[in-house]
């Protein structure tokens, strides 16, 4: 019976397979149970993943993720796995809602700054992530969303609503705006023919 053949040789080839996903590169090691550095707890799951992205190349994909839901510790990463690329700089025009779906690598050391919107500065609390143009606004937004909220002033909460708004019709399509992307250690890129890439 050729079915059950089938079957069979499927089963066998199984844990094989299993067993050697461990090596192959898109799959994620895990470690869990790891001291957090924030609640002290053995509760932190660290993942490191190998990525090849187009336009980029390989790239290293870190995160740390406290399981304790009361701490709730996140930090991650990106770096490239390339030759040091340096110092980069890319400046991107969005003006259509096509531009949303623009990748973006952007590492903890890298500054993105949205023209007559603000910043999403590098540091010690940063993360790295591989998003796209959408995802940049849509944190940039909730960033002047927490402003306006916290806003005492009423003419700083009006600066922040028209900046949300301002953002809001760029992911429409409906507003151009100027971004630039600046990483001192060559880890991030915004992946477009429409980026200009400067030193
Ligand atoms: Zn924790």
């Amino acid at each position: 019976m050729p079915a059950k053949k089938i079957k069979d040789v499927k089963k066998a080839e199984a844990p094989a397979k299993a067993a050697s996903g461990k090596e192959s590169p898109d799959e994620p090691s895990m470690i869990r149970g790891e001291l957090c550095p924030f609640c002290n707890q053995k509760t932190l799951a660290l993942m490191e993943k190998e990525m090849e992205i187009p336009y980029f190349g390989k790239a290293y994909i870190f995160s740390m993720d406290c399981e304790n839901q009361e701490c709730g510790y996140h930090k991650a990463d990106v770096e490239s796995a390339e030759e040091s690329k340096g110092p980069v700089k890319y400046t991107l025009e969005i003006d259509s809602e096509e531009d949303m779906k623009i990748r973006v690598v952007k590492s903890s050391s890298a500054t993105v700054k949205i023209l007559h919107v603000g910043s999403i500065e590098p540091g010690e609390t940063a993360n790295g992530y591989i998003t796209n143009i959408e995802g940049i606004l849509q944190r940039m937004k909730r960033m002047v969303e927490k402003l306006r909220d916290d806003a005492e002033d009423d003419a700083d909460k009006k600066k922040a609503k028209n900046i949300i708004k301002k953002l809001t019709r760029a992911m429409w399509g409906q507003e151009k705006l100027k971004i630039t992307l600046e990483d001192p250690n060559g880890n991030s890129a915004i992946i477009s023919p429409k980026a200009v890439k400067g030193k």
